[in-house]
């Protein structure tokens, strides 16, 4: 069966290129959302841990019981707050404060410009006064930007509006934890001001921003390898796959390899074949669980780099480590 790879090694040297930024490790709150970006929810969680970190980022509480064990204080980006001392759950909206658990911990959000999740600016005070009310214990203010990986000045103009939202806060409740920074922000601003970070994507070793906020070396965390099913010999003019679309134009050997888009790889553009890793391309459709390969390898590797995979399939790293399956095995290197 397909599997993955991890790199310890380059995982641990992305946290240590952040680390120089943030000043510690304990203001680093790694990002483990969605299958910790299709790397392995506990795997990266163990990892984190070893690495030092003491805090985690999810969607669902569900994630977060699953890597508890691991970490001080997990945030919760997405769902309905309850009483859990070592969770703090986002408070997406005025509603969210009428559903929680009374006597659970939150972090308020703030919608400085992104209008997706996060209460406006003019609902702040609004919104604290319905968290006493209801008895929740208010433990953050954040808010997410949605320019930061773009050449812009528009996150000045979202850290500037974040700034407000602070001092507005910070008039009524004491003793709260500030945070605004993706990984995208951290690579372009200093993070010493900031109490922790939320690093997604630049943790597993890739920046989708342009080449100048280049500010730190890092490596990609993750490689995805298929095995060999079957070889077999084709005569020129011979077609590969369904709707045979590929036609050997000489004689030649390919095998069958065991990875398809059931696993989480793209069907994506047969007449712009992806070319993988080791330079060859996938002769013909992606089936759900076979591609075919000039090659007679027993193992091939299909993409070391999501990043440069991503501009391939015309996709952003995101999805294409996100997308891989969970049943995929992920091996530590
Ligand atoms: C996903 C997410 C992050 C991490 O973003 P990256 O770009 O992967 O660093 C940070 N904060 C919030 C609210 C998020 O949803």
């Amino acid at each position: 069966m397909a599997f993955i790879k991890i790199n310890r090694e380059n995982f641990f040297h992305n946290l240590s290129q952040f680390q120089l930024k943030t000043g510690s490790k304990e203001s680093i709150a790694i990002v483990l959302k969605d299958n910790a970006y299709g790397h392995g929810l506990e795997l990266m969680a163990k990892l984190s841990a070893e690495f030092g970190l003491t805090q985690a980022v999810v969607r669902t509480h569900d994630e977060a019981q699953k890597i508890k064990q691991y970490f001080k204080q997990i945030l919760i980006l997405g769902d309905k707050a309850v009483i859990d001392d070592s969770c703090s759950f986002a408070i997406n909206s005025l509603e969210d404060i009428e559903k929680a658990q009374i006597g659970s911990r939150v972090e308020l959000k703030v919608d400085t410009g992104m209008h997706r999740n996060g209460v406006a600016m003019d609902e702040i005070e609004e919104a604290i006064k319905r968290i006493e009310k209801r008895e929740l214990i208010l433990v953050g203010l954040m808010t997410h930007n949605r320019s930061a990986d773009e050449l812009s000045s528009e996150l000045f103009w979202q850290q500037k509006n974040f700034e407000k939202a602070v001092s507005v806060t910070m008039s009524h409740v004491k003793n709260i934890r500030i945070h605004s920074y993706n990984s995208a922000t951290s690579l372009r601003l200093p993070c010493n001001n900031q109490d922790t970070i939320r690093l997604g994507i630049g943790a597993y070793g890739y920046s989708e921003l342009p080449a100048i906020y280049d500010t730190l070396d890092l490596k990609p965390v993750l490689s995805l390898w298929a095995k060999k099913i079957s070889t077999r010999k084709l005569k020129k003019g011979e077609r590969v796959g369904y709707g045979g679309q590929f036609i050997a134009p000489k004689d030649m050997t390919v095998s069958t390899y065991d990875l398809g888009y059931g696993d989480g790889w793209m069907r994506s553009n047969s007449f712009e074949p992806f070319v993988t890793a080791e330079g060859l391309p996938i002769l013909g459709r992606v089936s759900m669980d076979y591609i075919v390969l000039e090659s007679t390898k027993d193992e091939v590797c299909i993409f070391d780099n999501a990043l440069s995979a991503g501009r391939e399939l015309k996709t952003i790293s995101y999805e294409v480590t996100t997308q891989l399956n969970k049943k995929l095995k992920r091996i530590v290197t």
